[in-house]
């Protein structure tokens, strides 16, 4: 199938070309002429398999019809905000429409005066796009169309209460639109309440992409460092993402790799302020910083080309966290390779924590079984640990009890 076979306008066709897109992934085929029509969808889509073209796109052609008269698209993060807005102008260019976002992080000033001027798209965070309405800077009752992105990583990281009540200030009669690559319970009742004749659109398995590689590296916590030097020397020019649990973790990594001479290094962790986040992302986008040490932060929604290597250096809090960093890597068909380092006597420590810092999960110091060592303690991936070496997987294998 071509773009043009789903009955798109000559000038989003040329926005299409322009963007380098030659032929609709799945997820666009599938959703386009729906969005077009009208249509309440929730999406489950694989990471990077092209859902913010297929929203964008849709918004776009229902915009300039006259069917929609404001758009709002709603993401967890910052990043993916000014991630989405910039493709929202990319695709709407042609058109002459105007695209707007609102983020934390981001002095509001700012945005007041961007948002004074005329404009059809609004892609915001819910926090922020709260603070707007309550300041009657933005009256979502004009918004007839809505898209949550990632809607199951807005809830995970706190934004239920928001998002419900965004939700409640938009016109009833509204196109709504749920795209995740992950849909859970919680969803479903969103779902259930407020996009009710919703249809549901599937693509692929809920599982990591097959060009994806992974392997799991069983080891002493210890030794977790001097390994990463050993993986990042043998994986010399290849564009690399470390996941690790806490920001505090990220910065010490990050002077330990910069300490050891390792060019090109980058962190991006919530402390850090918008402006430096988005130095990182760019100069990993460019290939001036061939390295970046994460927290979650990064999990999501980020398209950076040709991520080689994720390394998990502290596994994720679950199965949907893993899958979202995961999809950092092996994007639109690529090859991608992670590799998972799992100690076997590593101190448990809280990291179930709210947007507020609190902690939700229980301290414990000791590993369980005592921090026995090899052999003692269930692998977090589901495995058994016994040989300390390295072991092949295509898949992770479960989600962890803590
Ligand atoms: P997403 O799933 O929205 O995170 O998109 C993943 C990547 O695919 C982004 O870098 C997009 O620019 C790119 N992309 C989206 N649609 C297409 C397409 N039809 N052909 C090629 N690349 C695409």
């Amino acid at each position: 199938m071509k773009f043009i076979d789903l009955g798109l306008s000559g000038k989003t066709l040329k926005a299409i070309e322009a963007c380098g897109y030659t032929q609709p992934t799945e997820v666009q085929e599938k959703t386009i002429p729906k969005i077009i029509n009208g249509a309440n969808l929730v999406v489950r889509s694989q990471t990077g398999t092209g859902k913010t073209a297929a929203f964008g796109i849709g918004l776009v052609e229902r915009v300039i019809s006259g069917s929609t008269s404001k758009a709002l698209v709603l993401t967890p993060t910052r990043e993916l905000a000014i991630q989405v807005c910039a493709e929202m102008q990319e695709l709407g260019a042609k058109h002459g429409l105007r695209t707007c976002s609102a983020y934390g992080g981001q002095k509001i000033t700012i945005q007041l005066r961007n948002l004074e001027k005329k404009y059809d798209i609004l892609v915001a965070t819910p926090g922020r796009l709260q603070d707007l309405c309550n300041r009657r800077r933005v009256d979502l009752s004009n918004f007839n169309m809505i898209v949550l992105d990632e809607a199951d990583h807005m809830l995970d990281i706190g934004f239920q209460k928001e998002v419900l009540d965004i939700l409640s200030r938009l016109p009833r009669k509204r196109v709504t639109l749920l795209f995740s690559a992950t849909i859970d319970k919680q969803i479903e009742g969103i779902v259930s309440r407020y996009m009710p004749n919703s249809e549901f659109i599937e693509i692929g398995d809920q599982e990591i992409v097959s060009t994806i590689n992974e392997e799991h590296i069983e080891l002493s916590h210890a030794d977790k460092v001097s390994t990463l030097h050993r993986i990042l020397d043998s994986h010399r020019g290849v564009k690399t993402l470390i996941f690790m649990r806490t920001k505090h973790g990220v910065l010490k990594l990050k002077r330990k790799l910069e300490k050891r001479k390792i060019d090109g290094v980058g962190m991006l962790q919530g402390n850090m302020e918008q402006n430096k986040r988005n130095r990182v992302i760019s100069g990993f986008k460019n290939g001036s910083i061939s390295t970046v040490v994460a927290t979650n932060v990064a999990a999501r929604g980020l398209h950076i080309d040709k991520v080689g290597l994720i390394v998990n250096f502290d596994e994720a809090e679950n199965k949907e966290t893993h899958l979202h960093r995961v999809g950092r890597t092996g994007r639109m068909g690529a090859e991608g390779k992670v590799i998972n380092l799992i100690s076997y006597d590593e101190p448990r420590k809280p990291n179930h924590r709210n947007r507020k810092g609190r902690c939700r999960g229980s301290r414990s110091q000791k590993p369980p079984g005592g921090g026995r060592g090899p052999g003692h303690r269930q692998s977090p991936l589901g495995s058994p640990n016994s040989s300390g070496g390295r072991k092949q997987s295509p898949k992770y294998r479960g989600r962890r009890k803590r």
